[in-house]
């Protein structure tokens, strides 16, 4: 943590309150950030949550991804303890944080080159999604603008017709109970924040209310993910803190990485693109790990013990981006140091 600048500045949201916006009630579908961000802004902000949280801090459906260690940038974190400034010290309580100094390097190998990198003057954090998730969704519960219903879906939008511009505008949603009585309900928004992530049904939701669908890009990504975690062997010293076997797209979509996300712990991760999924059976993994473009992943691993079952995460080959203007948008605004005012209202194409 020593190691972080904590003198870059950033402005994630102008919460000056705009004379011409009425900002009384925001929803959002699934999203903790977007609405702790909308707090700031809104008088009420309602987050509609299809899982229940759980009591402590584990996986649920809705985020398969939770299996997995995340990597998280500088400036994700600076963005992050910003908003929620006691993370660090919570996460530290959790034993969650892990963060790699600027040394060692990582090592990139790609089919025909070795490449040492680093060091650099950024950090990567090594992050468990799920005590992350687990401990926004604590420090958000008690903010009083806030309120979670979990174990509601979303199932439509609700649009009117507002009378002085003759235009149509989302003006709320229509939620569905999980569970044997399904009861409905619907609440009424000034704003109306899909977050729910790669299954958002937004438009369908908008062609149901007959909303001109913005244009938009899809990618047959087909990218699948295998995570295994490994004991590194003590007699083995290594120069690096990660080793990644990259992909030569179009023809060897396969690629692996290890990394060290804790002294002595190995997080290694398989993936596929185009719909070459990689397997998560014991022979499938390791066969996968020998077939990539250079050897020296599966080499490193013989005598490393494996500390946990695979565990996959498959996208569908058809996967929807993003509507191209807000890509573009988020594109010119250099999306990994200003995402975040990328939320305000007035950045987005409402409807
Ligand atoms: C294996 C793997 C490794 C990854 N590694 C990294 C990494 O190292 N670094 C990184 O930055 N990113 C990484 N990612 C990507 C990262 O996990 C995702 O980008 C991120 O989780 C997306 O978050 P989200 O909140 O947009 O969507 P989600 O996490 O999908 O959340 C959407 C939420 O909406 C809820 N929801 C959905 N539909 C409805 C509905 N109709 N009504 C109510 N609620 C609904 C869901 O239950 C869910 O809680 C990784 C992903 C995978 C799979």
């Amino acid at each position: 943590m020593e190691h972080v600048q904590k003198n870059i500045p950033f402005q994630y949201i102008d919460t000056k309150p705009s004379p011409n916006k009425n900002r009384k009630h925001a929803i959002v579908i699934g999203g903790l950030l977007a609405a702790r961000v909308l707090a700031d802004a809104f008088e009420r902000v309602t987050i509609i949550e299809r899982d229940h949280y759980p009591d402590t801090p584990s996986p649920r459906a809705g985020a398969p991804q939770s299996h997995h260690f995340h990597y998280l940038l500088q400036r994700g974190f600076l963005i992050l303890s910003a908003l929620f400034p006691t993370l660090t010290l919570d996460l530290k309580a959790l034993g969650t944080l892990a963060v790699i100094p600027t040394t060692p390097p990582f090592v990139s190998i790609y089919a025909h080159k070795k490449v040492f990198n680093g060091p650099t003057n950024r950090e990567v954090f090594f992050i468990e999604p799920v005590k992350i998730e687990w401990r926004l969704y604590r420090q958000l519960i008690r903010r009083p603008e806030i309120h979670i219903r979990t174990n509601w879906e979303v199932t439509e939008l609700i649009a009117t017709t507002t009378q002085e511009q003759a235009q149509i505008r989302v003006t709320g949603i229509q939620i569905r109970a999980r569970g044997p009585e399904a009861r409905i309900d619907r609440l009424n928004a000034d704003l109306v924040v899909d977050a729910s992530g790669r299954n958002s049904q937004l438009l369908i939701w908008l062609e149901e209310r007959h909303f001109a669908l913005p244009s938009e890009e899809r990618i047959a990504s087909g990218l699948g993910y295998a995570t295994r975690y490994y004991k590194k062997p003590e007699h083995v010293n290594v120069a690096w803190y990660m080793m990644r076997v990259h992909s030569a797209a179009p023809h060897i979509p396969r690629s692996g990485a290890l990394s060290t996300i804790m002294p002595g712990i190995w997080q290694v991760t398989v993936s596929g693109m185009a719909g070459n999924y990689p397997p998560t059976d014991e022979a499938g993994f390791r066969q996968w790990l020998r077939n990539l473009v250079s050897p020296d992943l599966y080499n490193v691993l013989q005598n490393a013990e494996p500390i946990s079952p695979i565990r996959g995460f498959r996208l569908p080959k058809r996967f929807c981006t993003m509507p191209s203007h807000c890509c573009s948008r988020i594109t010119q605004q250099k999306w990994s140091k200003q995402w975040l005012p990328v939320l305000s209202t007035d950045n987005l194409r409402v409807f």
